[in-house]
């Protein structure tokens, strides 16, 4: 297994660790505070790769190629994974992969850490505190849960699509019907058969690169402001967890056609016209496909109730907050009692005033 050379974490002043602090926009030392700029180099930009000279070159299909071994240099213990950054299991130092990796796909811009732990935590207990059904036990969670920040892996696709259609376009018209009393109109479509060609250019079609997250969360945690991304440095990456991609970039494409597809219907049936529209056939033929990994930030808190794990994230980029939290039973119970008892007063009071009349 190849070592991997190791972006440098370490703290010149006290020998802590560095970390990408969202408040300052650098590397600071946890300990002291102590600040590394971030350095780019002259007329670093985020790219996209041709998809299919990539496809052409035979690449490796799946991330899984790129297990190295992490030699951490605060302790010396060696940790072996396909992760881009992952923390020492040993001394939880940041170690965090500065070289590529023959055949995988590196990421080309990432989204940095915009809201800062602390604020993670005030996003997350706010979320608690206004889920009414939630038991009274989870409002304490909020100073004990873990939380950790993770980059999640996402391909962007760029395409120009043109599809052929065929369908029928309904047009109404009005007559008159029956006599006297019955005498009404009647709404009737005229359908016309039509067929077409339309045009649209997709830019940045955002997908999950990784199954780690279920991709129902992540639709939720959008959308992301990517043109707030910069151009991969690795250390942006310090002092979180990162996992590489497990869906390649074929599987991506095929995902990223599936977002294109409602959009590109929506145009057919603009192209049809017509008060209303039947779509046969729509034939998309992709030209120009263009892709990239970009890194989205995430903080992940969990949290143990009822002796189920339960997860609540917020996306670092945004503030945006999703979460599953348990239902307190009791509070649901009397939330239906205190209905019940409502409809019973009305009944009450209807009766009552049925008898006096
Ligand atoms: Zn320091
Ligand atoms: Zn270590």
């Amino acid at each position: 297994m190849p070592a991997a050379d190791l972006v440098r974490t370490r703290c010149e002043a006290c020998g802590s660790q560095l970390a990408y602090s969202a408040a300052a926009g650098s590397l600071e030392c946890v300990a002291c505070r102590s600040r590394v700029e971030i350095v780019h180099a002259p007329g670093d930009a985020v790219d996209e790769h041709a998809y299919d000279s990539w496809l052409a070159t035979g690449a490796a299909p799946v991330a899984l190629a790129g297990d190295q071994a992490l030699a951490c240099d605060g302790c010396g213990a060696t940790t072996h994974g396909t992760d881009l950054s992952v923390a020492c299991q040993f001394c939880g130092g940041h170690l965090v992969v500065a070289s590529p990796v023959e055949g995988v796909v590196e990421p080309e811009a990432v989204l940095p850490f915009a809201v800062g732990g602390d604020a993670a935590r005030d996003a997350f207990r706010s979320w608690v505190r206004s889920r009414w059904f939630a038991p009274g036990a989870l409002k304490k969670v909020g100073d004990t849960e873990s939380l950790h920040g993770t980059y999640v892996p996402h391909w962007t696709f760029d395409a120009d699509t043109t599809s052929r259609w065929s369908g029928q376009r309904g047009d109404a018209y009005y007559v008159t019907v029956g006599d006297g009393e019955n005498r009404r109109t009647e709404r009737r479509v005229r359908w016309t058969p039509v067929a077409g060609t339309t045009q649209r250019f997709f830019d940045d079609v955002l997908v999950p690169a990784s199954t780690q997250v279920p991709d129902r969360d992540l639709d939720r945690l959008g959308p992301w402001q990517l043109d707030q991304a910069s151009p991969y440095r690795p250390e942006y990456l310090a002092g979180y967890a990162t996992a590489r991609y497990d869906v390649d970039p074929p599987h991506g494409l095929e995902r990223a056609k599936d977002e294109m597809a409602p959009v590109i219907r929506g145009d057919v049936r603009s192209a049809i016209g017509g008060d209303e529209q039947r779509v046969h056939a729509i034939s998309t033929a992709y030209a120009a496909v263009m892709f990239k990994l970009v890194l989205l930030p995430l903080w992940v808190a969990t949290y143990v109730y009822a002796g189920k794990q339960w997860q609540v994230m917020v996306n670092a980029n945004t503030g945006e907050v999703v979460g599953r939290r348990p239902y307190s039973a009791w509070k649901i119970t009397l939330a239906v009692l205190a209905g019940l008892a409502v409809v019973a007063a009305v009944v009450v009071w209807y009766l009552a005033s049925q008898g006096a009349g």
